[in-house]
């Protein structure tokens, strides 16, 4: 069975912070958990480079645009590892081959492209055209940018998306093409009714020339977004290459609120255009606040992941991130929120178990476990969670799990038991402990890959091979 799932592309143009991080590890989570299935899987991640924002960036900075983009794609890539990504493929729309690529799909999807005039605003740093009604609602100023529209009159490529509204939204009620969350979903179909207007795909070369080639028309590039939706199939080498005809569909296409439309219409429209089938799911996960306020430099709140890795590990940090932000909803980041988690939840509760279960059978047992009983836990809540993308849920499951244990060691009381001189039934009790442990492991896998190796590690032999020092040490004072 294949598994393919993708994560959006960031724009290289701005700095990584905590608040990307979500999105690489929820895809994350859905790839090992796929693989721990026996699944072969392709995780893609990548970067979107072309436009002309970058074009203004690099010029500001008095580089060329090839070494400006060179420069974030890099900054961007090393946001993966730093979380304990897995991902199988890093795509750059700079890339060669996915700018042949992209001209191969334009070309196939010429049936739905003609030419005609665009009239009307664009904001730069958006990358975007905005509609008549959004510019006068904003008083003519991008509010995100806090810089004018620009008016442009100008000859362009259109997509005749609005010849396939009824197909995309005959998918997406039907389900052949789920949207979650449902509010995600209700949102899209909301537009669907109003039907889907044709869009501009490209740029004159005189004005953005940072971008790709329209096939046979050197005066115009191609709309940044229009071409950065291309990457998810340009990875597998759409057309011809096995692995297109192997792993699309995509099983998951995981991104953030803001570009649900682009994925969620444009891009379908884009492969009924192709002939090609729609991805299976679209999870729209929301974003991380800190301190109730959006992430920005402006604020002066920007916090880089690797501050919260460097100190605490990279497991807690991906622990607080995907069990404490909702995963149908925005969330939020304080010290003091991810202190109260790293210090309750997996020093006291999940550190605790582990650190008690092996102390006590080295103690009772000189580390000899036995047989361990197969664990009774029903974990079906857990695929269940994991199936729609709860990954808050999914680890509140295991934290009952957890909690579980340690009330179970409070009631049995081994140290009682070791006293009674009752052998048999103190390594009974102990093996279940480390049955339980084992379980828990196996849960924590996709999200917490070391601690759940190294929980392994210890109880999954027969014999305890003891850790150094604890899971999560209390590096935190507590207040
Ligand atoms: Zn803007």
């Amino acid at each position: 069975m294949k598994y393919f799932i993708t994560t959006s592309i960031p724009y290289i143009n701005g700095e990584p912070h905590i608040g990307h991080t979500y999105e690489l590890l929820a895809a994350d989570v859905l790839a090992r958990y796929a693989r721990s299935r026996g699944k072969k899987v392709i995780l893609s991640t990548g970067t979107d480079e072309h436009g002309g924002k970058n074009e203004e960036k690099a010029k500001e900075l008095g580089k060329s645009v090839k070494e400006y983009a060179d420069e974030m794609s890099q900054r961007w890539r090393e946001l993966g590892p730093l979380v304990n990504m897995s991902n199988d493929r890093f795509i750059r729309t700079t890339d060669p081959g996915h700018e042949q690529r992209a001209a191969l799909i334009w070309k196939t999807l010429s049936k739905f492209i003609y030419k005609g005039k665009y009239s009307g605003w664009y904001c730069t740093g958006c990358e975007a055209f905005v509609t008549e009604s959004t510019a006068k609602a904003n008083k003519g100023t991008c509010p995100i940018h806090n810089r004018p529209y620009e008016k442009i009159e100008e000859d362009n490529y259109f997509f005749k998306l609005s010849s396939f509204s009824k197909q995309i939204s005959e998918a997406i009620t039907s389900g052949t093409f789920r949207i979650i969350p449902t509010t995600r979903k209700n949102e899209v179909l909301g537009i669907l009714k109003e039907g889907l207007e044709d869009i501009s795909i490209s740029r004159p070369k005189e004005k953005i020339s940072w971008g790709i080639a329209v096939p046979d028309d050197p005066a115009q590039v191609m709309y940044v977004w229009f071409e950065a939706l291309m990457n998810y199939i340009t990875v597998l080498g759409y057309p011809e290459h096995p692995d297109f005809k192997e792993f699309w569909p995509a099983d998951v296409q995981v991104i953030g609120k803001d570009i649900s439309r682009f994925h969620a219409l444009i891009w379908p429209g884009m492969l009924f255009g192709l002939g090609i089938a729609l991805p299976e799911l679209l999870y729209v996960h929301g974003f991380i606040n800190i301190e109730g306020k959006k992430i920005s430099k402006s604020l002066n709140n920007v916090i880089h992941p690797k501050e919260v890795i460097d100190k605490h590990g990279v497991d807690a940090f991906r622990y607080y991130i995907l069990r404490h932000t909702p995963s149908y909803d925005d969330g939020d980041f304080t010290w003091e929120k991810f202190e109260a988690a790293y210090n309750g939840e997996l020093a006291n509760e999940l550190g605790n178990a582990v650190s008690r279960t092996e102390a006590m059978i080295i103690r009772y047992q000189r580390g000899l476990i036995g047989d361990i009983p197969p664990s009774e836990h029903d974990s079906a809540g857990y695929h269940k969670y994991l199936a729609d993308c709860r990954f808050d849920r999914a680890l509140e499951e295991v934290w009952e799990q957890v909690r579980g244990l340690n009330q179970y060691i409070d009631e049995q009381k081994p140290w009682e038991i070791a006293k009674s001189k009752d052998e048999e039934h103190l390594r009974q009790v102990l093996a279940y402990m480390c049955s339980d442990l084992l379980q828990i492991a196996e849960l924590l896998l996709p999200f917490l890959p070391e601690t759940s190796a190294k929980i392994k590690d210890i109880f999954g032999t027969g014999i305890i091979k003891p850790t150094k020092g604890t899971l999560f040490p209390k590096t935190i004072q507590q207040k």
